[in-house]
């Protein structure tokens, strides 16, 4: 999926306490392995919009997906803080969201989730997230749980004081 969708996703579904921290996570797979490729070439001045050729795209970019994108390190570290801050570990949930969205929707042609890595390079070849048959019913999805997120602030804000 998108980023921006990820992020959405996050603070929809798991930004009741940690709006910010809930959209970090769900934006954070992305951004530390495509995000932070995009600034580097941004910064050199060989930034192209658009998704970049996989022979472009240097290998330590490839290992950071791989370690963002496995549902084993995200659920570790997520249940590791858990035990520290309970909802902290509520925002986070937004990561493990992120790689469950992320299994169906890559194809392997373009980076395909190895959800289990680092113990398996097993991955399944779904349909591509940018397919309409995707990303319009994911828009509808953002917009309910994003519209659902704001109507329950405003909800909580308008409550009568005791
Ligand atoms: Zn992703």
């Amino acid at each position: 999926m998108d980023i921006v969708s990820h992020t959405l996703w996050g603070y929809g579904l798991f930004g009741r306490q940690k709006p910010l921290i809930a959209m970090a996570f769900g934006a954070m797979p992305d951004m530390v392995s495509f995000g932070a490729f995009a600034i580097i070439r941004f910064a050199n001045g060989n930034y192209v919009h658009g998704k970049p050729p996989l022979d472009i795209i240097p290998a330590w970019c490839f290992l950071l997906y791989d370690l963002s994108h496995s549902i084993l390190i995200a659920g570790l570290v997520t249940l590791l803080v858990f035990r520290l801050r309970p909802p902290l570990a509520f925002a986070m949930l937004a990561w493990p969201f992120h790689i469950i969205l992320d299994i169906p929707f890559h194809t392997r042609h373009y980076f395909p989730t190895k959800f289990f890595y680092p113990l398996s390079d097993y991955f399944y070849d779904g349909i591509a997230w940018n397919t309409l048959a995707v990303w319009l019913p994911n828009v509808a999805g953002v917009l309910v749980v994003v519209g659902f997120r704001l109507w329950s602030r405003k909800k909580a804000t308008n409550l009568p004081e005791e």
